[in-house]
């Protein structure tokens, strides 16, 4: 598939670096014992660190380290032994410090890289630049008030953590997939809850274009994309807009642009700032952070089996398809139904249930599979009805529906509604004589050579018995019965 994007004059790649923001899952913020927790009536979270309040100083949470050390490795990358907390100085109303404590030259995480699987089967690998603790900003609510703009601290002094890629992606559906691979892994070793909604994981898109071959392009960084949706129009809105402009002759400027969800197109919000503008030095209230091998170690022997590996360990343990496998894995929650409902069951089977129906029905309502009506165990228990025969694939469907609904277990609804299956061959047969009985004319039919009638009769005897004949025994008389 070609990822090139037609313009009037010829094909242009696009070129794309993101930054993610990564809230860290910690009670306490960055440097000031503040709760963390999400919905908070205003400014009721806020030390006087959080506040800068003169003669304050920041004391660093040591869980903000862990998680950091635990997501850098989590993402491939390189544990800095040695990092530097550095100020980057700017005005803005929701950042009453005057700086944002970030790391600059010595990031805690250095480079890494990630693999990522594309929906054709092809695997992208994208580097990872790095990985910086920072400081949260505050909000400011344009919408209070008629006149004046209110200042939430609340989400002030809270820990990020920066992930800033190479620029390895070539476009928005690889974006897409990066940022929802990155996601995952967060959200597999808890480090980040990954709620866009409420702003836990935040992407800044670069864009820029160029011919195939040429050197990189100028880009422009799109602010604070708050869904996966949004990173993708934003992606290829902002690509067109800059082939249009350089088709026309022009220059691309580079710039901080926000994608307005409503218009669906990127527009100004600033030039681009250089990092000097910030005038970037080493906090002076901070210690250097210096991480002994140890407790790296330590920290890795921590982590859980991650989606790559699990992802390997399905195709192999369940003889999954490389793809059911790692839609399975791609939420640790889900991964985890699979397992409890595959143990000592046919996989393919239990994989095709959870995907196709569980999954099918969960999505429709927006419902995550922790909440699902119909628990690990008791889909289990259906599948054991269809493998012993109790209930055919097609009854199946039925009683899931209903559990579904009722949250009733299988079997009860199994025997509720009578609807055990039929292997009685004695009776099926009378049901096979009594509807080749009916039909002469198409009995006749199919004798003559159209054999494509079975499927029809089928269709009369499962009918007939309210679909609780077992199929492959009606399938097996009729072709006999037929034949005689
Ligand atoms: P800054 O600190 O100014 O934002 P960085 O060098 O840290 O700049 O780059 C930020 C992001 O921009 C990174 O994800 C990087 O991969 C991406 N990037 C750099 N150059 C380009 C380019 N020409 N086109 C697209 N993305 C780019
Ligand atoms: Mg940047």
């Amino acid at each position: 598939m070609s990822k090139l994007l037609k313009g009037r004059t010829g094909d242009w790649e696009i070129v794309i670096g993101l930054e993610i923001h990564a809230q860290s899952i910690t009670k306490a913020k960055l440097f000031s014992g503040a709760s963390t927790a999400f919905g908070a009536e205003p400014n009721t979270q806020v030390s006087l660190v959080d506040a800068a309040m003169p003669g304050m100083l920041p004391v660093l949470n040591e869980e903000s380290v862990r998680q950091a050390v635990r997501s850098g490795l989590a993402l491939n990358s390189k544990i800095n032994l040695h990092s530097v907390f550095a100020r980057k100085n700017y005005f803005y109303p929701d950042l009453p410090q005057g700086y944002q404590i970030s790391q600059f030259e010595s990031p805690i995480v250095g480079e890494g890289e990630l693999e990522i699987d594309l929906a054709d089967g092809e695997v992208v690998t994208v580097g990872i630049e790095r990985l910086h603790l920072e400081q949260d900003a505050g909000k400011s609510l344009h919408d209070q008030h008629p006149t004046k703009t209110y200042i939430d601290l609340n989400r002030s002094g809270i820990t990020l953590m920066e992930i800033v890629s190479k620029p390895d992606m070539r476009s928005s559906e690889e974006a897409v997939e990066y940022a929802t691979k990155v996601r995952s892994i967060l959200r597999y070793i808890d480090t980040c809850d990954g709620n866009m909604q409420e702003g836990s994981l935040r992407c800044d898109a670069n864009v820029s274009v160029r011919r195939p071959g040429e050197a990189l392009g100028t880009r422009c960084e799109i602010k604070n994309l708050n869904s996966f949706r949004y990173l993708r129009q934003a992606i290829d809105h902002e690509a067109v807009r800059q082939v249009e402009i350089l088709e026309d002759g022009g220059k691309i400027a580079q710039e901080t642009r926000l994608y307005d969800t409503a218009k669906g197109e990127t527009r100004s919000m600033r030039s681009k700032e250089e990092a000097h503008d910030y005038r970037y030095f080493p906090d002076p209230d901070l210690l250097p952070i210096d991480l002994s091998e140890e407790f790296v170690a330590r920290m890795k022997a921590t982590l859980p089996e991650l989606p790559d590996a699990r992802k390997e360990r399905f195709v192999t343990a369940y003889a999954l398809s490389p793809y059911d496998a790692s839609v399975l894995v791609s939420e640790r929650d889900t991964a985890d139904y699979f397992e409890t409902v595959a143990a000592g069951r046919d996989s393919k089977l239990a994989a095709n249930w959870v995907i196709s129906d569980l999954f099918g029905r969960l999505n429709k309502l927006t419902i995550p599979v922790s909440a699902s009506p119909v628990s690990a165990e008791a889909l289990g228990e259906l599948i054991d009805l269809i493998s012993d025969q109790t209930i055919s694939g097609r009854i199946a469907k039925d009683v899931f529906s209903e559990m579904f609904e009722s949250g009733e277990g299988a079997k009860a609804i199994v025997e509720k509604k009578g609807l055990r299956q039929v292997t009685d061959e004695g009776a099926i047969r009378g049901q096979v004589q009594s509807v080749i009985d009916d039909n002469p004319d198409k009995v006749a039919d199919y004798r003559g050579g159209n054999d494509k009638l079975v499927g029809w009769f089928m269709g009369q005897v499962m009918k007939a018995s309210q679909g609780k004949a077992n199929p492959g025994m009606v399938n097996k008389l009729l072709r006999e019965m037929l034949s005689a």
